[in-house]
């Protein structure tokens, strides 16, 4: 228990701010239509903007920060000091429900297979893969996380943007962006490599925060309880936010045709950093988290119900997920 009451403050491997000055950023067209026209939803971290565009109505943050991708360039010590409890086997990992629950649905189209996780961080959701029987490659352009992966749990993880990878053309049967698209600043041109990169009758999975389910806590956290700081959108790291209609035409733009689409449990992020150090240092105390994950989780019953009712993923789905294959005959739809 001392240990507990003279814990750390709280040390994160990342290179997040809390503010960002506008030298800092840089302005995009949006990445889906190219239009430039887009009307302003919200600001954090000082420079950062949340952007609606006025053609396609997909949400981007503009001015973003430059290479978002480089938030994960962190420390190597700080990041395994942060998971050490997951590593050393004392923990779950926080995301390891949905990281079951995506790898269910991606048995009921490929049960085996050559998958790649793109972005793949430590390897946590790669690890999980293996055990569930895929032989499991991965890739991520960070050389702290990779490095983690590749001496703490053995993973065939390649360091480099998806874009650069040595990879042959036609050798995956899966793969993966499970929380990894959101944070893409190219995302056609990811998608175009990722079909180069699937055989034939590969699939593709997509898991992303719901852009709906944000505007929703928009309007409950700025509207009715006034508060003008929390910070919703992760706009530092989250630079674009996907619904279930922008992310299906962003994937029929780029050859792909959805089999699936489906609403995902929450991840349930536990508050104990905020208060004593990393998050996986002690197990959190549960009333600390409790209603929280109690909200989350209603939320994402009463969306999935919605989804097996209406058909549509609504403002209640915390995250939202995309099966997907290359589309016959290699025709693209123009936007
Ligand atoms: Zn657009």
């Amino acid at each position: 228990m001392k240990e507990k009451m003279n814990a750390p403050e709280y040390i994160r491997g990342g290179k997040q701010k809390l503010f960002y000055a506008e030298s800092e950023t840089t302005s995009w067209p949006c990445p889906l239509c190219q239009s430039p026209h887009s009307g302003l939803l919200d600001q954090e971290r000082g420079s950062l903007q949340i952007r609606r565009c006025l053609h396609c109505q997909l949400i981007r943050v503009s001015p973003r920060i430059k290479n978002p991708e480089e938030i994960y360039w962190g420390d190597p010590e700080k990041y395994f000091q942060e998971s050490r409890l997951i590593f050393s086997g004392e923990q779950k990992h926080h995301r390891e429900t949905t990281y079951l629950h995506d790898i269910n649905l991606i048995q009921k189209f490929k049960p085996r297979g050559k998958l790649l996780d793109v972005g793949c961080n430590m390897g946590f959701f790669l690890k999980k893969t293996m055990e569930c029987g895929y032989e499991g490659y991965g890739i991520d352009p960070s050389p702290s996380l990779t490095e983690i992966g590749k001496k703490n749990l053995n993973l065939n993880i390649e360091t480099a943007f998806l874009e650069k990878t040595t990879h042959e053309k036609n050798f995956f049967d899966v793969i993966t962006f499970t929380d990894v698209f959101e944070h893409l600043v190219n995302p056609q041109e990811i998608l175009s490599k990722a079909k180069s990169l699937l055989k034939k009758d590969g699939i593709l999975l997509i898991k992303v925060p719901n852009a709906k389910f944000n505007l929703f806590k928009w309007f409950v956290i700025r509207k009715i309880l006034k508060n003008k700081t929390y910070d919703i959108f992760d706009s530092y790291e989250h630079v674009v936010h996907y619904t279930d209609k922008t992310l299906t035409s962003m994937l029929r733009l780029c050859g792909f045709t959805p089999l699936l689409t489906y609403v995902a449990p929450p991840v349930q992020l536990p508050n104990w950093h905020k208060f004593v150090g990393h998050y996986y240092q002690y197990a959190t105390p549960w009333y600390m988290d409790f209603r929280k994950k109690t909200a989350r989780k209603l939320c994402y019953r009463m969306a999935w119900l919605e989804k097996k009712i209406l058909g549509r993923c609504g403002y209640l789905a915390p995250n939202i997920g995309i099966i997907a294959r290359a589309t016959e005959g290699d025709l693209k739809e123009s936007f």
